[in-house]
Formats: structure tokens, sequence, C-alpha cells
């Protein structure tokens, strides 16, 4: 076996690839940019190397860096994990020559596969399914139109080197086709420098399955079922499991079987994914294939109990697979939730800075519910505008796709982050709601589920009371405190203390006590009683566990300058808890008056100002372009949200912006 490898990759999947080979006995080396200094996974490996500056281009994209790394290191081979230059052939090309192991398919296979029109080509002589629509490049907007109109509405334009959802457009009309031509070469040129576009049928309301393959050098493929993959934002995925809800055995052999059949045709020899679209019919169609270690890969390790780092390294060791198909089942159900530095409440845009807290959930097994957190970030780190912004991969394994639902669920409680904007709230809100729960899922879920984008989970009543009864303990015991009488003798705790507690501005009068059931919180005006009882909480801790009535309960509770911010599942909240008296005092003062957003376009992330769209005194109608803002390798475009008059532009390209900065003014 390998006695060293380097890891060219960093964060998250970096510390999933040293963990394996640490468990193997094999030496790692990490390496890292300017930005990574001091990273988790420059921590976790034996060596590390630093490569260059923070942009990619200047580090983790560097071929001639990473492979003089391996010279000075003595590493044998090389794992890429994913994005970066895991799907270049050129880079498997250059290790090869260099005498270095690249631990992922053969060139050949990465070439034949990278691109998604000559893939399309290469799985319809293999008889794999694929999408029905015009199987060559198109010229121009005409040739767009024309061709779209012989498919029949709606079409999907598609970049042929498009990745990570991007070069992307359906068109429902002839307007459509010709403008969504130019929109997607145009994207797919800055993106990839490559403006070729092709046209497919759009399956309505699809669900995005994938089956993973597993190969090795001596012609032996296998699959490891499914996953499904359907709960997306802006085509990239957020939520996945393993199996498909959808799927029966005999559609799952039959993917798997055209699946095994185009890595065949490749000579696939590692761990690859074929993407299928499925309709509401069961018709499966090959989208494309990722010559890589998937982001979604562990629900698939979680169910089938193989390691598929370790059997990616093995294969490119030169051993042939030990697992047949087979040895191949399916245990229980896996959920995963990619947990994103982005604000669900303002479309999902990425938000960046320091972790100033992050306490995930531990790694464990209670009951028939196990929890894994795949994460390459600690409490301190940044979150820079650099990489990719995602913080941790949560997943849950259970029996059954419900209680792995509510696992999940309970994890999302239990995973305290402060810092930077973040995605739970909303992971939590879908994994509650009825046609998740039941698998009545689409790649239009989010749109179907919030058109108007997230705005929170509306509080439950159960949850309202289990808010006012940590607030009213958190605050009597920091009053307590804050008194110096905690250790004054039992009755006088026995006291009741009087408390106006105000939940979303909503007053209630509540009066507290200790009695013999527990913290009894008596909700005067709503006639009923809180008792708490098995209360893990101390000041300065951010989670609350307790019983509410004898149910058990996670909240996370973020002190304020005036009471507590509390989040439970998909629903945040404000809750305050004051002497009356003091009440009365608060009650008076004026309401902070936010900004009228009617009259201002507002920066709703830190970045970069790439373009200007308004001048001073012009008109501007809904929806149009004001200015596009870089931030996190994306190009934003932050619209008018209502008609007006531009009355001061505050802003010009190049100008370094911070979330909440006013960029126009109307008048
Ligand atoms: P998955 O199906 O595993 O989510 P994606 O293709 O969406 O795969 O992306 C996997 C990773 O690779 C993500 O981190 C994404 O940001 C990155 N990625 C995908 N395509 C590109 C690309 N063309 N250039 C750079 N990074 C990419
Ligand atoms: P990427 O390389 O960006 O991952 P894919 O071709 O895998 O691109 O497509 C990404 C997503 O776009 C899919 O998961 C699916 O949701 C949607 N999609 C792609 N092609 C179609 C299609 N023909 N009809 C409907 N949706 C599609
Ligand atoms: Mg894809």
């Amino acid at each position: 076996m390998f006695k060293k490898i380097l890891i060219a990759n960093r964060g998250e999947i970096a510390c999933r690839v040293i963990k394996t080979a640490k468990r193997m006995g094999i030496q790692t080396v990490a390496v890292y940019s300017d930005a990574d200094k001091g990273g988790m996974h420059v921590d976790m490996a034996d060596e590390a190397v630093h490569i260059g500056g923070a942009a990619a281009a200047d580090s983790y994209l560097r071929a001639d860096r990473i492979i003089q790394a391996c010279k000075d290191t003595g590493a044998e081979a090389v794992h890429p994990g994913f994005g970066f230059l895991s799907e270049r052939a050129e880079f498997a090309e250059q290790l090869k020559a260099a005498n270095i192991v690249f631990i992922g398919p053969n060139p050949h296979a990465i070439e034949a596969m990278g691109d998604k029109i000559e893939s399309k080509k290469f799985a319809a002589k293999a008889e794999v399914n694929t999408v029905p629509g015009y199987m060559g490049i198109i010229k121009d907007s005409a040739e767009a139109v024309k061709i779209s109109d012989e498919i029949g509405y709606p079409v999907m334009l598609k970049a042929s080197a498009g990745g990570g959802g991007k070069g992307m457009r359906i068109a429902w009309n002839a307007k459509e086709a010709s403008e969504g031509f130019a929109a997607a070469s145009d994207e797919a040129k800055k993106s990839f420098g490559d403006d070729r576009v092709f046209i497919e049928k759009f399956i309505t309301n699809p669900r995005h399955i994938e089956i993973q393959i597993l190969g090795d050098n001596h012609g032996n493929v296998i699959h490891l079922n499914e996953r499904e993959c359907s709960i997306q934002r802006r085509n990239q995925k957020v939520l996945e499991e393993a199996p498909s809800p959808f799927l029966d055995a005999e559609t799952r052999a039959k993917m798997g079987a055209q699946a095994i059949a185009l890595a065949q045709a490749v000579d696939y020899d590692s761990a690859g994914t074929v993407e299928f679209i499925v309709d509401g019919e069961k018709n499966f169609y090959f989208l494309e294939m990722n010559t890589r270690l998937q982001v979604e890969h562990p629900v698939t390790e979680m169910i089938t109990g193989v390691d598929l780092v370790e059997q990616m390294i093995r294969v490119a060791y030169g051993q042939k697979l030990t697992l047949s198909q087979d040895d191949i089942g399916i245990n229980g159900w896996a959920m995963e939730a990619r947990i994103y530095a982005e604000d669900p409440y303002r479309k999902f845009l990425p938000s960046i800075g320091r972790l100033v807290r992050c306490q995930p959930p531990k790694e464990e097994t209670i009951g028939t519910v196990t929890i894994r957190n795949d994460t390459g970030i600690r409490e301190g780190d940044e979150v820079s505008m650099f990489y990719d912004p995602m913080i941790s991969k949560l997943i849950a394994h259970a029996p059954t796709r419900l209680e792995a639902t509510d696992g999940l669920l309970d994890a999302l409680d239990r995973f305290h982050l402060q810092g930077v904007g973040n995605n739970i709230p909303f992971l939590a809100a879908v994994c509650e709601e009825e046609n998740y729960r039941t698998g009545n899922i689409s790649t239009n879920y989010i749109a179907e589920h919030y058109p108007e984008g997230f705005g929170g989970s509306p509080l439950r009543e159960e949850q309202a009371e289990m808010m006012m009864a940590a607030a009213v303990y958190a605050q009597d015991l920091l009053d307590r405190r804050a008194r110096r009488v905690t250790g004054q003798i039992l009755h006088k705790e026995r006291q009741q203390t009087e408390w106006a507690v105000m939940i979303n501005r909503e007053p209630h009068s509540t009066l507290a006590s200790y009695t013999d059931e527990g913290f009894e919180v008596r909700v005067q005006d709503q006639d009923k009683t809180l008792v708490l009882t098995d209360i893990r909480w101390r000041p300065g801790q951010a989670l609350f566990h307790a019983q509410l009535n004898g149910h058990g309960f996670v909240i996370t509770l973020k002190p304020e300058l005036e009471g507590f911010t509390l989040r439970n599942r998909g629903t945040t909240a404000r809750v305050t808890a004051m002497k009356p008296r003091e009440a009365e005092l608060y009650s008076k003062l004026p309401e902070k008056q936010g900004l009228d957003t009617a009259k201002f376009v507002i920066c709703p992330m830190p970045g970069l100002v790439l373009d200007v769209d308004v001048t001073k005194g012009q008109e501007v109608k809904e929806g149009e372009t004001i200015a596009i803002v870089e931030a996190m390798k994306m190009q934003n475009i932050i619209r008018a949200e209502h008609d007006g008059t531009v009355k001061a532009v505050n802003v010009k390209p190049g100008d370094a912006v911070a979330a909440d900065d006013v960029l126009v003014e109307f008048a």
C-alpha cells in the first residue's frame, strides 16, 4: 500500500480523505494557500506544504506546485477531492508523467465524461437512456429556436462545459429560447472559457437520482445503489438521501445496470457517479457523469458500510475490488444536510466572516440514530470569499427514512453557529414539511414551497411555550446571579417572581417559581402552567436542553442586549423577560426605526461591485438590474424590488461593499 499520499484540496473534503488515510496507516500531506494557514486540514495532516495565494488559481489549481510538493515530501499519490483539479484529465496526465499516482479514474475516462455533449453521445452509444434533444452544438439564436421548436417546449439550454449549476437556461417559448441561448453561452464563456451550448427537453418536476459506481483497473465495476438529490436551489443540491423514496427494486436494478454499462464503456477504474433525471413515470435519463468523489457520498457510505475513499485508494494502488455486487445491500436510510454560510432569508446569498461560535452535535449513535458530521472548519476560523461556503455536512442514519429525518432535525437543533449567516433554520424547516417527510419531492421543491423565499417557519404554540419558559428560566437565573442570592436558602428561591415576557413583541404576564415539580412558569393571560424539568443550561452556554411538561426539547439561546434570540427548528424568535416595572419603562422607549427599504437598494452581502447599471435620475422598473456584486466566486445581480426614480448612486465598479450598505437611493 502507499506509504504517503498528498491531498490536493482543502476544507471538509481534505479532512475527510485524511481521516481514511490515517485509519489505513498512510501518511498524509496537506497543501494550503495563504488563506488556509492554520486551517483544519493543515492541522490534521502529518505534513503540510504552502502552495501559494488565496485565489484558487494561485494555489489549489496550480498543478505544477502540487506536483513539486509531492516530490519534496515523497508523496506517492494524490487524492484530488472534488472541485479544483479533480476533473482535469490534464492533471492526471501530468501526475502520471511525474510517476505519481492519481487517486481517481484514468485520464481517458475523465476526458470522455468531462464534456456534457460528448458524454451524452457516449451514453447513447452504450445504450443508456438520454434526455431527448439535439446532440450537437448550437451555432446561434436562430438555430436554437429552430431546434427548440422541433424538440417541443419547455427545453433546457445547457453549456457543454457546464458544472456547478452554471450555464443553464430553461425556455418555455421561442423568445426565451433565443434569449436563453445568448445568456447560457455568455455565462459559459465567462465561467468555463467555452461557449458551446446544446439543447435538450426540459423534464418538468423531475427528480435527480444518481448511481454511485466503483471500478478497478482489472475490469470490474459495481454500483452502490442510488442517492436522491432533488432538493436543490439554483440547480445545486442542499439535501440528499440514500436510498431514494421513489425507486422500486426493478428501476434501481435497471439504472444500476445502465450506469455500469456506461462506466465499462470508458474503462472506469475509480469511484464515480452517473447522474440521472427521473420523471413521474419512473422514466430515467442520463444527465452527466461525475468522474470523482461526490459531495454527498457519505449517505451511500452510511447505507452500504463501504468507505468510498478507502476503495478509491485501494484501486488506485492497483488492487482488485474485493467487493462484488452481491456484497452491496441497503441498510436503513441516510439523510444529509449541507450546512452553508449563506443567508436563507435573503435568497440564499453567500455570507462570509468569522465563525465566532461553531458547536456541532457530537458524532455518535443514540438509540438507532447515528450522527456523522463531515466538516473542515472550526470555531474561530474564517469563511472567506475565496472558496465554497459549505461549513459542514450533517448526516443522520437510522432504520427508516422518518427516523433518519427526525434524527437530522434533532442534530440540526443541536448545531450552534454564530458569526456568519447559515441555512440551518431553512434545512430544519424542510425536514419538518409534510411533502418532504412523505418523500413527495422534485427538483422544483424549493421554488414551489418557498416562492417568495424563506421567511422562517411560523412559530408554533408549543415552540412559543418552550421559548417563553427557557427565556424566563435563563433571565431568572441571571438575575439571581447578579444579585448574588444563589446561595440563599431554598424557601427564598421558592418565592414567586413576576416576569413580563415579550415574544416577538407579543406581551404575556407570568409568575415563575421553583416547585417540587421543577421550574414552573405560570402564564397568567393564557391560564396555563409550563413546567421545566431536566434543565441542562448554564449562563454562557448556547444550547438549552430541557423537558417541557414531560417533552424533551433543545433550543439555541443567544443573549442579546435585551433578552434573547431563540431558535428551534426553522423558527427564530426574540424573547425578553423583564420585571414588570422595567417592562413598563421599556415599552415607553421609541421603537428603533429600520431603513425604509422602499427608498434604498441595499447590498445583501459583502463583496466587490463589478458593475452599476443605473444612473442618477433614471426611471427603474421592478426586476431591473441595479448592480452586480461579486461575492464567493459568484456574480450576484442586485435587482430593483419596485419601480422608482434613482435619486443617488453611492457606489462605483471596483468598490468593496459591506452587507447592508446602501447602493442606490430612490426619490
Ligand atoms: P455535486 O453533484 O457533488 O454537488 P457539483 O458539480 O455540484 O457536484 O460540485 C461539486 C463541487 O465542485 C462543488 O464544491 C462545486 O463548487 C465544485 N465545482 C463544480 N463545478 C465546478 C467548476 N466548473 N469549477 C470549479 N468548481 C466547480
Ligand atoms: P451540473 O454539471 O451543473 O451538475 P447537471 O446537468 O448535472 O449540471 O444538472 C444540474 C441540475 O439541473 C439537475 O440536477 C437538475 O435539477 C437540473 N436539470 C438538468 N438537466 C435537466 C433537464 N433536461 N430537465 C430538467 N432539469 C434538468
Ligand atoms: Mg450534476
